[in-house]
């Protein structure tokens, strides 16, 4: 039997935010969509796993398309949320909290001092803050000790992930999107160019339109039809707190680390990037050095209960952008996966950027540095 086909009709391999958003988009635009997606613990998604920092973008110069994508996406962030709200009652937890960056090492503090130069050129608004006003917008803050500068980004923003992919899915259902659970294990590309998936039992699917969204595996599904790609799957690891209320009014960003609370007191520390594999198991190691330096920046952690830590394979690409766009030597076959660490952010305008590529419309942002096949 073949999972087929209505005319113009679109299949979405893989349910985390990228494939979520874009088959919501679609069927916001009056598509019939069919999502497959697996369920095996094995595969399980990024998108739940992530932290939900949206961190400022550049509202004016923008020439770099992965600038350009980013900014797209953070403004259709404010808009989805609430369309989202609307449609399906679910509060996604957006919302504008700022960001603080610390310079914890005298290369940070460079780092952040050169970033200011980007900031200013691209319209991001930041302040620097001196250690006194550090400790008045974060009084829980260990910030004698080892900060040697701090900078404040209004701007920043963060998204409740679990929730933000429950609201996607509600919205999807109820725009008519067919959910599938399966796997797919196998694409086959005829010599016309026609691209059909399978799963392990030999269960076909194919569709006037298909869309790779399954990030870190989408490496293999495309390597199959030799389209060349440098996805990497870059394992993350987070721990969850549970305060009383929200000990911190903003994230904390140090370095690659950071503090993420939500409104109802439970509190995120992450992370880091490690080369495993396909292994999305937590390790001792990480988790502790996750933990010494959450507990170390907000001394008030070490009173509280921690509630469980997971991992998460980012999809992340050799040269840090994603793939999107058509898989070249086929008509049907689009890709896009290898969003790396801002996947979340990036997810919206990713998904308005691809449903307008497949529906034949010319997308809002040239996305040739993105292209399938790239080596
Ligand atoms: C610890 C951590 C923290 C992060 N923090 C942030 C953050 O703060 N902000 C941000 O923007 N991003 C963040 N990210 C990155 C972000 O989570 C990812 O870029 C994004 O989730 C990728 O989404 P995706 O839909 O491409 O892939 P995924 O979410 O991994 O989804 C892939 C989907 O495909 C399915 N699938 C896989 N293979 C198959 C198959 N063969 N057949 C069928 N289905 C399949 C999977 O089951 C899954 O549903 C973080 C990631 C991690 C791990």
């Amino acid at each position: 039997m073949q999972v087929s086909a209505k005319s113009n009709s679109f299949l979405i391999v893989g349910g985390g935010v990228i494939g979520l958003s874009l088959a919501w988009e679609l069927a916001k635009r009056g598509q019939s969509v069919t999502l497959v997606r697996s369920g095996s613990a094995e595969l399980r998604s990024a998108s739940w796993a992530g932290a939900g920092i949206l961190p400022p973008v550049a509202i004016k110069n923008i020439d770099d398309p992965y600038d350009q994508l980013r900014s797209l996406s953070h403004e259709l962030h404010h808009q989805w949320a609430s369309e989202l709200l609307a449609l399906t009652g679910i509060d996604t937890g957006f919302r504008k909290c700022g960001g603080v960056y610390l310079g914890t090492s005298r290369a940070e503090v460079a780092t952040l001092t050169a970033n200011q130069f980007w900031w200013e050129d691209h319209g991001i608004e930041f302040r620097k803050l001196d250690i006194a006003e550090l400790r008045a917008l974060e009084h829980s803050l260990s910030c004698e000790s080892n900060t040697i500068g701090a900078w404040l980004l209004p701007d920043e923003c963060q998204l409740r992930n679990p929730r933000h992919l429950k609201a996607l899915e509600a919205a999807c259902q109820s725009r008519g999107v067919q959910f599938v659970e399966a796997t797919v294990d196998r694409v086959e590309l005829s010599p016309q160019g026609r691209a059909t998936l399978y799963d392990p039992a030999g269960q076909a699917y194919t569709a006037e339109h298909i869309c790779l969204c399954n990030g870190a595996w989408a490496r293999m599904l495309m390597q199959q039809v030799e389209l060349e790609n440098g996805i990497m799957p870059v394992r993350g690891q987070l721990l969850l707190y549970q305060c009383e209320s929200p000990p911190i009014r903003h994230i904390i960003n140090d370095g690659h680390r950071y503090l993420v609370a939500r409104s109802d007191g439970m509190l995120l520390a992450g992370s880091v990037e490690e080369e495993a594999g396909y292994n999305c198991h937590t390790t001792d190691e990480a988790i502790n050095l996750i933990r010494q330096w959450a507990e170390a920046t907000l001394p008030m952690l070490q009173h509280t209960p921690l509630v469980r830590s997971w991992a998460g394979l980012r999809p992340g690409s050799y040269d840090g952008l994603p793939y999107m766009g058509k898989a070249p030597g086929s008509n049907n076959l689009y890709v896009a996966a290898g969003h790396f660490r801002s996947g979340l952010h990036m997810s919206c305008g990713t998904a308005v950027i691809m449903a307008d590529l497949m529906l034949g419309n010319t997308p809002a942002i040239d996305i040739t540095a993105f292209r399938v096949g790239r080596g």
